[in-house]
């Protein structure tokens, strides 16, 4: 963090702040309208109730929706948490770029890919969809980015790590229509992958997809498992709870050396191995299932069996701020 024409940090800090909340404010708008498809028309917003026109004081970031109490002043309809949070993460993010890397042409580059980020992760979460052009434009960045040697790696290393990042998930995506005749993953999360690729390049992606897959362990399979149990599928929910534990025994097991004796060890494994052979049967069967009613009801067809977009989009986060320590975390795990 350096201080610059004699001002001090948090002169700096409440601007970069200030600008993420305007930023956060703009990306709202970008990601409703990239999910309603509609275009950019320079129109001041409106209440998507009562279609009043908003002043000045009912538009600004984050405290408006404070000072308003999450109300529109007029009909006193809520308006959606997304809007304050979207512009406070936006907000906190370029101020942890300011924080960490200064004022420098690498936090400018950061911000953009920040920006793009959360656009990925909401419209994921809220429609499960990935807007193509998000994850293009963020390749883009990457790949300028790295042209001028913002980051660790040069233009080449960009380019191939974009091509990997795609076709490496790809793949992965279709031996899902092998075993249960529907892709495992959607067509966005390569063309994430793709744009990771093009920002961090192909070696990153070996620290950046097994964290990913680690942190869609973490997240998502408690979620699968609790809806399943909600839906009365007990041995599904069960199934997923099998996978969670075998991952985390696995992990302590390595971890903390639990197992001196070579034989106790073998029984460890032969155990862990049928309890997940019987939960994978069990959720491979719902996904089949799941397929299935999917070709029966084509209108609904752009479901993906697992939504990963967040996943990837969240270990890019964790990458740009502790690539080091992730890398050491994921070598003693994995490799
Ligand atoms: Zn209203």
């Amino acid at each position: 963090m350096n201080s610059f024409l004699g001002l001090p940090v948090w002169f700096f800090a409440t601007y970069i702040f200030l600008i993420g909340l305007c930023c956060g404010s703009f990306l709202n708008v970008v990601i409703l309208r990239g999910l309603s498809g509609e275009e950019f028309v320079k129109s001041r917003s409106k209440c998507p109730k009562c279609n009043n026109q908003l002043t000045w004081y009912m538009n600004i970031p984050l405290f408006s929706y404070i000072f308003l109490k999450g109300k529109c002043a007029f009909c006193k309809e809520k308006i959606s948490i997304q809007y304050p949070i979207v512009e406070l993460v936006c907000g906190l993010l370029f101020l942890c770029s300011y924080f960490i890397f200064g004022l420098t042409l690498k936090t400018l580059f950061l911000c953009f890919i920040f920006f793009f980020f959360i656009a990925l992760c909401v419209t994921d979460y809220l429609e499960q969809v990935i807007i193509d052009y998000h994850a293009y434009i963020l390749a883009i960045i990457g790949f300028i980015g790295s042209f001028l040697n913002v980051f660790d790696i040069n233009w080449v290393q960009s380019l191939i790590g974009a091509l990997v990042g795609f076709f490496f998930f790809e793949i992965l995506a279709r031996i899902g229509c092998l075993t249960v005749k529907h892709r495992f993953f959607g067509e966005g999360d390569s063309l994430i992958t793709l744009a990771l690729g093009a920002i961090f390049g192909a070696k990153a992606l070996l620290v950046i997809i097994p964290l990913s897959f680690l942190i869609q362990t973490f997240f998502a399979i408690p979620m699968l498992s609790i809806k399943a149990f909600k839906e009365n599928k007990k041995q599904l929910a069960f199934g997923y709870f099998i996978v969670l534990l075998s991952i985390i025994a696995c992990f302590c097991v390595n971890y903390f050396n639990l197992f001196k004796n070579d034989n106790h060890y073998l029984v460890f494994v032969v155990l862990i191995s049928l309890l997940l052979f019987y939960s994978l049967k069990n959720i491979l069967a719902e996904l089949r299932l799941k397929a299935e009613q999917n070709e029966q009801n084509p209108d609904e067809n752009n479901f993906n069996l697992m939504p990963f977009g967040p996943a990837l989009v969240y270990a890019g986060f964790l990458v740009i701020f502790w690539f080091d320590e992730i890398k050491l975390a994921i070598k003693f795990c994995l490799y």
